[in-house]
C-alpha cells in the first residue's frame, strides 16, 4: 500500500500543479482584453507616467529613468540609446505616448513602415474611453449604452476573427476611433458599466456591428458596400437622424480637382469634363457615376467617395449639379450607411426608446447576451 502511493505521490503533484492555473476562479476573474493599434509607422516616441515599468522582448525589465525616448533606428529600436528587438510598458494608473494618456500596457514593436504600439487593455476600459470619440457622453443614456453594445460587439467579433495577429483593432474610422483615457467621463463609464459584457449575437455567434454616424433617412445593406450580405445588416428606413447638423452637406470641388483625386486613386481618366450620377439602390444611394472625359468610364459610387475622401463626399446618397469649371454636390447623410445610425439613437433615445430597442431596430434579427464576465 505504502508503495503505491508513493509510487503515485508524484503524479499527483504533477497533476495538482497543472490543473491551479486553469483554475475556474482565476479564469472567471480575468478581465476579457483587447489589443488596440494606437499608433503606427512613426520614428519617434516619448513614453512617460508615474512608476512605469519596462521590459524587453525576453521580459527582462529594463531599469530605465522615465522619460523615455523610443527611436526606430534602421531594424531595430532604441530606448534612451539602448538596443532593444522590442519593449512593453505598463504603469499602476497610466502611461502616456506623446503626452496622451493609455490604460494597460503597451508594445513597441517594428511595423511595416516605423514603430508599432499597441495599447492592451481590458475592454471594458477601452469601450469608457471610446464614447467620447465615437459620440458625446451628453447624448441620452440609452443611446450611449446602444454605442457601448455595439463597440464591444464590433472589438469581439474582431478579435476573433483577427486571432494571431499583432493587433485586433484600429484606433480609427477603419474600426473604431480610439484617443486613449483623456476623453473617459462618468455617464460613458454608467453606459458601458450598464450593459457589461453585453453583445449582439446572430446564429451562435458575435455579429459584425457595423456603425455610422448618419444615414440620410435609411440604412444601407452591408451588401451594397461590401459585397458580403449579412442578414442583419439590411436597410431600414430611419427618420430619426433628419433634423441634426450632419443630416445633409454640400460641396463644390474643381472638375481638375476631381480628376487628379480620381488618378491619386488609381483611376485612368484624361479631360474630365461631367460626372453624372447612375442607378440607385433601395436605400437611395448612388450605386454608379459616370465619368465624362476623353473616354466615358462607370465607377462604383462607394469607390468614387473613397478616392474623394470620405470627409468630403460624405456619404454616396447624393446629386450633382454643374457649377462653371466645378462640380457641387448635395447629399444625406455621413458614413457608408450599414448597422446603427449614431444621430439615430440619439434622436431615438431622447424619444423614449430603450437601448435593446435601438439594436433590435438597426440590427434585426440578433439577440442581446451577456457574452463576457464584464470585468
Ligand atoms: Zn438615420
Amino acid at each position: 500500500m505504502g508503495k503505491i502511493i508513493k509510487a503515485l505521490t508524484p503524479f499527483f503533484i504533477v497533476l495538482f500543479l497543472a490543473v491551479i492555473p486553469s483554475a475556474p476562479v482565476g479564469s472567471a476573474a480575468r478581465p476579457e482584453s483587447i489589443r488596440v493599434a494606437v499608433l503606427k509607422g512613426v520614428d519617434l516616441l516619448k513614453i512617460d507616467g508615474l512608476g512605469i515599468y519596462v521590459t524587453d522582448g525576453r521580459q527582462e525589465q529594463i531599469r530605465i529613468r522615465p522619460p523615455l525616448t523610443v527611436k526606430r533606428d534602421r531594424k531595430r529600436i532604441t530606448v534612451n540609446g539602448k538596443g532593444v528587438d522590442s519593449l512593453t510598458v505598463s504603469a499602476p494608473a497610466l502611461a502616456t505616448v506623446n503626452g496622451k494618456g493609455y490604460r494597460g500596457s503597451l508594445e513597441i514593436t517594428l511595423g511595416e513602415r516605423g514603430l508599432l504600439v499597441v495599447n492592451e487593455l481590458p475592454l471594458e476600459e477601452y469601450l469608457v474611453g471610446l464614447i467620447n470619440c465615437e459620440i458625446s457622453s451628453t447624448w441620452p443614456l440609452e443611446a450611449i449604452k446602444a454605442q457601448a453594445v455595439v463597440a464591444r460587439s464590433y472589438a469581439l467579433h474582431q478579435k476573433e476573427s483577427r486571432k494571431g495577429a499583432r493587433y485586433h483593432l484600429e484606433a480609427t474610422v477603419m474600426d473604431q476611433v480610439y484617443d486613449g483615457c483623456a476623453v473617459e467621463d462618468e455617464r460613458a463609464a454608467l453606459g458601458v458599466r450598464s450593459t457589461a459584457g453585453e453583445a449582439l449575437t446572430f446564429n451562435g455567434g458575435i455579429a459584425l456591428t457595423f456603425f455610422h454616424s448618419n444615414c440620410g433617412g435609411h440604412t444601407e445593406a452591408a451588401e451594397q458596400v461590401w459585397s458580403t450580405k449579412y442578414p442583419y445588416l439590411r436597410g431600414v428606413p430611419c427618420r430619426y437622424c433628419q433634423d441634426v447638423p450632419s443630416a445633409s452637406w454640400e460641396t463644390t470641388i474643381p472638375l481638375a480637382k476631381i480628376e487628379s483625386q480620381l488618378k491619386g486613386g488609381g483611376v485612368t481618366i484624361a479631360g474630365l469634363r461631367d460626372v453624372l450620377p447612375g442607378a440607385r439602390d433601395d436605400s437611395g444611394r448612388l450605386t454608379v457615376v459616370t465619368l465624362k472625359g476623353e473616354k466615358e468610364l462607370e465607377l462604383p459610387a462607394t469607390s468614387f467617395r473613397k478616392a474623394l475622401g470620405y470627409t468630403v463626399i460624405r456619404s454616396t446618397m447624393f446629386d450633382i449639379s454643374v457649377m462653371g469649371d466645378s462640380l457641387r454636390f448635395t447629399g444625406n447623410g455621413y458614413g457608408h450607411g450599414v448597422g446603427l445610425c449614431q444621430w439615430g439613437a440619439r434622436s431615438r433615445g431622447a424619444d423614449g426608446f430603450n437601448y435593446r430597442e435601438i439594436l433590435e431596430y438597426y440590427y434585426p434579427g440578433t439577440t442581446l447576451r451577456k457574452v463576457t464576465n464584464g470585468l
